[in-house]
């Protein structure tokens, strides 16, 4: 790949009269005649801004014939006599007319700069900050619910007063009736009904087959030929060049930089087609009958309440083919004073037992919640 070279000329600030930006070329200060030194940083050189995408400098390369040998006059020495900088390629200094000596100190910034050039700097993370916004709205609203329920959940003690007890039992009457189903006739077999003896041990039975017809019963999927499908999918691609540059300082006050184009990807959506086998849903007959048989069907129902202490069932009589459901509802109003009101707690007891335990008047202890629910204390109260 073809590379392109620039020399970049850098500049330094003078200690002594304090300019800026000298540039490189001037081995003194062009105000006070200062010869540049290593100390005071006079010989750590600004090469200005790097384009962060391609690490190209922003300044301009220099052509004249002057600043380029004086790039490639190699790195400066420093006089061991009057301090002054001078061409790596001159034996005696420009300045005092001393020789060079094997003490004499070399500028050395010959570090390679990245290849790589620094990533751009991320994004300010304002996303970020939204969703965190937002994880700090949900702890608050976290932390106050949880008040909340601690608050609620609460409880203090109160004594509160059976002021009813109420009973209600319901009887139903089922008979063992024939009626008419429809049924697949592959999945019906003949078979003899009995009948109930005290409502138990009867047989439904299968009786009378008959008007079978075809009728649709489900669907299944037929194969019907191939067809295409396609999915969007991405994949990266070459989509030209892109410029990358590298740079090295030559220890004199210029940086040579070397550039070459790389290739470049880019992500590009294409169409990603497949045969596929087609299919249709097609109808499935099956025989479909009527036949007789015999269920459980409700016939009547009586229902008995009241707010004493002696639950009754109502009077109903079975018949022959008959057979009786039973149900039974006790409920125990409890009455008490929170925050000075009137409330009621109802207690419904599982079994005519536990209900008949709880007389009316008796005093009951209760635990209240802040929400204003009530519980029943364990203890003598509950049997
Ligand atoms: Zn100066
Ligand atoms: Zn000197």
């Amino acid at each position: 790949m073809a590379e392109r070279t620039r020399i970049i000329e850098g500049t330094w600030n003078c200690t002594s009269c304090d300019t800026r930006d000298i540039l490189a070329r001037h081995r003194s200060c062009p105000s006070c005649n200062n010869p540049r030194e290593e100390t005071g940083q006079e010989s750590e050189f600004d090469f200005g801004d790097v384009d962060p995408s391609s690490g190209k400098s922003r300044r301009e390369g220099v052509t004249d014939e002057k600043a380029l040998s004086a790039a490639n006059a190699g790195a400066d020495w420093f006089c061991d006599y009057c301090s002054a900088s001078n061409r790596g390629d001159t034996p005696i200094c420009r300045n005092c007319r001393a020789e060079r000596s094997a003490t004499s100190r070399a500028l050395t910034e010959g570090a390679e700069e990245p290849l790589e050039p620094s990533a751009p700097p991320p994004p300010p993370p304002l996303a970020r900050q939204g969703s965190r916004k937002w994880l700090y709205v949900g702890l608050g609203l976290l932390a106050f619910f949880g008040t909340c329920m601690m608050w609620g959940s609460r409880t203090h003690g109160v004594t509160g007063q059976v002021t009813t007890t109420e009973w209600t039992r319901t009887v139903h009457r089922e008979t063992f009736q024939r009626v008419s189903r429809e049924g697949w006739r592959s999945e019906l077999s003949t078979r003899s009904p009995r009948m109930p003896v005290n409502g138990t041990g009867e047989v439904a039975g299968v009786e009378n087959i008959r008007s079978c017809f075809p009728r649709q019963r489900g669907t299944r999927q037929v194969a019907d030929g191939t067809e295409r499908v396609c999915s969007t999918k991405t994949r990266q691609e070459k989509c030209g060049t892109q410029e990358k540059c590298t740079r090295k300082k030559m220890a004199n006050g210029y940086m040579k930089e070397t550039c070459r184009d790389e290739p470049k990807y880019c992500s590009k959506s294409y169409q990603d087609c497949d045969m596929r086998t087609r299919y249709r849903s097609e109808p499935v007959f099956d025989v479909s009958c009527t036949y007789d048989t015999y269920v459980w069907q409700q016939v009547d129902t009586r229902v008995e309440s009241g707010r004493d202490g002696a639950p009754r069932w109502p009077a109903l009589e079975p018949g022959a083919y008959d057979r009786l459901r039973r149900e039974e509802k006790y409920a125990v109003h409890i009455g008490y004073e929170d925050d000075g009101d009137g409330k009621e707690h109802v207690h419904e007891p599982k079994s005519e037992t536990e209900f008949l335990a709880w007389k009316k008047g008796q005093a009951v202890p209760l635990e209240v919640n802040n929400f204003g629910s009530a519980q029943i204390l364990a203890g003598d109260a509950v049997r």
